[in-house]
């Protein structure tokens, strides 16, 4: 049993935090937000007022964070908190860059860290079969692992310090290309007259499967638990999308690599998110393809 700290306790990291303690840690929790503590409270979290008090006497530090600026802010501030030795986890998706200033951060205050993005949805965190993505040392690695085995299923050691966020950002490429495929393909069904069951069944049997379809289907019905069943309320929100998405460009034009869809996928949903959908789902992309099929 460990004490923990866990920061960022959002859509993500509220029913990971969950996890931990059903695990049998000592969790104690903190968010800028009064919702998400109350949440995390009634899921068997501790919380606390203030970041200071969370982290006191804390072996392990978790962050689950929207984007890289908060990664960082939190990281200077508790590495001044806690003693050497502290084991930090970020398990937000953000840039590399970012993901090596934490890890830099934490090596001048003696820490061990580690980069940990989950890929599993909000559904994944609740049953606590998230795939973890790991970057840092084998030290790093080898301490985490319990911690992360108590919130998902796949633990994945990926490389040196950064190597995580590498394996997220292209993972999240391929999904943010295959929400788009599975939502044009519904759309064109529907102009067909094809029912979305069939196009389901079909599918999700075929070499059209993929996870966008068969987890996560942006259509109601055939998949009971998916957003679209719910008014698209994420979930996976449409700008936390756009954001993974911008960080596969700036890492494609940085590397050189050539991700032409990757690329198009990023300005649809800019698109989308410019027309106010940034707090819904994203799978909620599908309404925008359907419109732009009006006459
Ligand atoms: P979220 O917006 O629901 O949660 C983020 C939480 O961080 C919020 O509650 C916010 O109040 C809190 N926060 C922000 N700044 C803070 C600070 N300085 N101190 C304490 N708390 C602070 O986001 P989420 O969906 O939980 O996503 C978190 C991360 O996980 C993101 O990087 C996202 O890209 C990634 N992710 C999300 C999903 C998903 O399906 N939602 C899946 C995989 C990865």
């Amino acid at each position: 049993m460990k004490q923990i700290a866990f920061i960022g306790l959002g859509n993500m990291g509220g029913p990971m935090a969950a996890n931990l303690a059903k695990a049998g840690h000592r969790v104690t929790g903190f968010d800028l937000s009064q919702a998400s503590l109350d949440a995390a409270a009634q899921a068997g979290v501790a919380t606390a007022g203030s970041l200071r008090d969370a982290v006191k006497d804390a072996e392990a530090v978790v962050t689950m964070l929207p984007k890289g600026e908060h990664v960082v802010a939190v990281w200077r501030e508790l590495c001044g908190l806690v003693p050497a030795g502290t084991l930090l986890i970020d398990c937000s998706t953000v840039d590399v860059e970012s993901a090596r200033s934490a890890h830099a951060l934490a090596e001048t205050a003696g820490c061990v860290s580690l980069d940990a993005p989950v890929s599993g949805g909000t559904g994944g965190a609740a049953a606590g079969t998230l795939t973890f993505m790991a970057g840092g040392t084998e030290a790093a690695f080898g301490r985490a692992r319990p911690l992360l085995e108590a919130m998902g299923k796949r633990i994945v050691h990926c490389g040196g310090n950064g190597a995580g966020q590498a394996a997220k950002i292209c993972n999240n490429m391929i999904l943010g290309i295959s929400m788009i495929a599975v939502g044009e393909a519904f759309a064109l069904a529907e102009k067909l007259g094809l029912s979305h069951q069939a196009l389901f069944d079909v599918a999700s049997t075929s070499s059209g499967q993929c996870w966008s379809l068969t987890s996560y289907c942006p259509v109601p019905g055939p998949v009971p638990a998916s957003p679209a069943n719910n008014d698209y309320k994420p979930g996976f929100a449409a700008s936390l999308m756009l954001k993974d998405l911008m960080l596969s460009q700036d890492a494609a034009s940085a590397s050189g690599a050539s991700t032409p869809l990757g690329a198009a996928a990023t300005g649809l949903y800019a698109a989308f998110d410019r027309d106010g959908n940034g707090g819904r789902d994203f799978s909620a992309i599908i309404e925008m393809l359907r419109r732009q099929g009006e006459p």
